[in-house]
């Protein structure tokens, strides 16, 4: 259960966390942060640029040094600091979990989930903190040979906005685990829970510098960490365009390490032979939580042709039934989407699959002006080559495809640019890994959905994505491997 809810939380930190100080930005700018629900705004807050980028890289690199305190810190201390931290955020679940509701629009109880598991991540990730061990090698005897498994140095992280607080924990503590200092920056539409993070780490204990939190824009704060050479490491989630930017920028300016958890259309594929009422209602949750708004959402529904018609139905039956409204009533299972941009992109989308000739089962409208509210909407009669079965539309927006056999459907689910996950859904077993095997995406899901973990690797195959998170993966990619020989 969640704890009660703060209908009206107090806002208490909009400004940069740099040194483990709120302080302002050098710019003098602020930005406005609006409630989704309401379209009302909630604060102003601090806009970070180059200049801040720059004060938080210096108290990095203090931090950093060789014999600083963090340096020389005992490894189990590390993982004991993110176990306070973890502690901390339990403590104050029901304001996190407020703040998250009126700056993102998602339901209470979902915040709460969200920061439930972002506890459990920081907790699997402080339990690795001192057990981060090298290898030694036999080689000539004449020589001993081990390696070393550091920390990469000053890791610049950049977070989208549909998980905010949990995205953040999710750069967070895998860095901080492994020895790392971080530098981050919230997405500018959802900053406030991001912010309010840097009072926990402060209390929990952390020395100044290891963590700094900028607020801002994309192109400016996010562009100079990714072009800063004295950032050694770039993690960024959101989309895939913004990631090739990234990638090119981290590139040219120092070969920056990248990690890159970017879009997707992934496929979800429903065989005859099993439950329909499970799968129908795995398929739809697999769309809609969070109003659509998952880069691993299962938007291309491929059902086999035996099972069509009446999965449609039972689709639509579970679309029409879904709770929308007040993010704060206990019963609502979706809220408002996330801005105007998106929200005007959902609805385009939704008029290109009218157009071209998929049938509207149900929704496919706004909801009343207040916020930024979309019926969940369900689409029959779509082919491959409509933009809606090829675009990401990040939105409460499911797609039923009908398919025949297993090797034309396999081609079909594959054949996109995007590969993070996939699903299957079968009572065959021999049908089951044969998908597996031949599904491109970094996770293939058999008789469920969207089942992450903090202990199993996550990530993209194709424009999807480079490097994995969650699980010892996500460790090794804030870590690089030196070798030491010496001549005995
Ligand atoms: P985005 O990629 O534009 O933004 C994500 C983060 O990157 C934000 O913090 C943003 O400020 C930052 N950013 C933007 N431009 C940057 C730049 N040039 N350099 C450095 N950082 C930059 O995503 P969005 O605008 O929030 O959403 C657009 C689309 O991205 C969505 O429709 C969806 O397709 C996709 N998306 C994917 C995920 C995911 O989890 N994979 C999350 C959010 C959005």
């Amino acid at each position: 259960m969640p704890p009660p809810p703060i209908k009206n939380p107090d806002v208490k930190y909009t400004q940069a966390f740099i040194n483990n100080e709120y302080v302002n930005c050098v710019s003098g700018k602020t930005f406005p942060t609006i409630n989704p629900t309401t379209k009302q705004k909630i604060a102003d807050v601090q806009e970070g640029d180059k200049a801040d980028v720059d004060k938080a890289v210096e108290s990095a690199k203090a931090a950093f040094k060789i014999g600083s305190e963090w340096r020389r810190m005992d490894a189990s201390k590390r993982g004991m600091l993110l176990m306070k931290l973890a502690d901390l955020i339990e403590r104050d679940m029901g304001y996190i979990g407020s703040l998250e509701t009126i700056d993102n629009g998602k339901p209470y109880k979902n915040a709460c989930v969200d920061i439930g598991f972002a506890v459990e991540v920081i907790r699997y990730y402080a339990g690795w903190a001192d057990k981060i061990t090298g290898k030694t090698i036999p080689i000539n005897g004449d020589y001993f040979c081990y390696t070393r498994h550091e920390p990469i140095g000053i890791c610049g992280q950049i977070v989208p906005w549909n998980y905010p607080f949990m995205l953040f924990i999710l750069k967070l503590a895998p860095a901080l685990a492994s020895g790392c200092v971080s530098i981050l920056k919230p997405a500018e539409q959802t900053p406030l829970t991001s912010l309010y993070a840097g009072a926990l780490i402060k209390e929990a204990g952390f020395p100044p510098g290891v963590v700094s939190i900028i607020p801002g824009y994309g192109p400016t704060a996010g562009a100079a960490i990714t072009n800063h050479p004295g950032i050694n490491k770039v993690s960024f989630t959101g989309s895939t365009e913004v990631g090739q930017l990234i990638q090119q920028a981290s590139g040219m300016s120092n070969l920056k390490r990248t990690s890159l958890e970017l879009g997707g259309k992934s496929p979800n594929i429903v065989f005859g032979d099993v439950d329909l009422d499970a799968a129908v209602a795995w398929s739809h949750a697999a769309v809609m939580e969070n109003m659509g708004q998952c880069c691993v959402a299962g938007t291309r529904t491929f059902v086999h042709e035996s099972i069509y018609d009446e999965f449609v139905k039972k689709s639509v039956a579970m679309a029409n039934n879904r709770v929308v409204g007040d993010p704060f009533d206990e019963k609502t299972q979706n809220g408002p989407q996330i801005d105007d941009v998106q929200f005007e992109k959902i609805l385009d989308l939704i008029e290109s699959g009218k157009k071209e000739g998929a049938k509207v089962e149900c929704g496919g409208e706004k909801i009343g002006d207040k916020g930024y509210y979309i019926q969940p909407t369900v689409f029959s009669n779509v082919q491959d080559n409509m933009r809606i079965a090829k675009e990401e539309i990040f939105g409460p927006v499911q797609q039923i495809l009908k398919f025949s056999d297993e090797d034309e459907v396999i081609e079909r689910a594959n054949n996109t640019h995007y590969g993070l996950g996939a699903a299957v859904f079968t009572n065959d077993i021999n049908r089951a890994l044969k998908f597996a095997n031949s599904l491109q995406a970094g996770s293939v899901w058999v008789n469920c959905y969207l089942a992450i973990t903090p202990q199993a690797p996550f990530g993209g195959f194709k424009m999807s994505g480079i490097g994995r998170e969650y699980g010892e993966y996500g460790l090794q990619d804030y870590l690089e491997v030196k070798n030491v020989v010496i001549k005995i």
